[in-house]
């Protein structure tokens, strides 16, 4: 094999411990569910989509969650984070 060749497989082998040196910024990929559905999970400018009932009324869902485990060191922090439609606000307890 062309040594060239070789030096690059060897970079690439070292690249490849080191996710963080990738950057993905668009994804997609489907999702298989523990009924065998699959959903589509797209990963577009930071923001994420998938086409399950769930991820239309909470903006994340398994799917979505699973999937950012997978790439994390890979994401942008914007892709890190949930985008709950909803956010938690603990009710204040009165004490009186
Ligand atoms: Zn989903």
């Amino acid at each position: 094999m062309h040594s060239d060749l070789i030096g690059k497989i060897e970079k690439a082998r070292r690249y490849a411990q080191e996710p963080e040196r990738v950057q993905i910024h668009e994804f997609q990929a489907d999702v298989r569910g523990d009924n065998g559905t699959n959903h589509t999970v797209k990963l577009h400018d930071g923001h994420w989509n998938c086409t399950c009932s769930f991820f239309q009324n909470w903006r994340t869902c398994a799917h979505v969650m699973a999937v950012q485990r997978l790439l994390n060191p890979m994401l942008t922090p914007q892709a890190r984070e949930p985008e709950l439609a909803i956010e938690y606000q603990p009710q204040e307890v009165v004490v009186s």
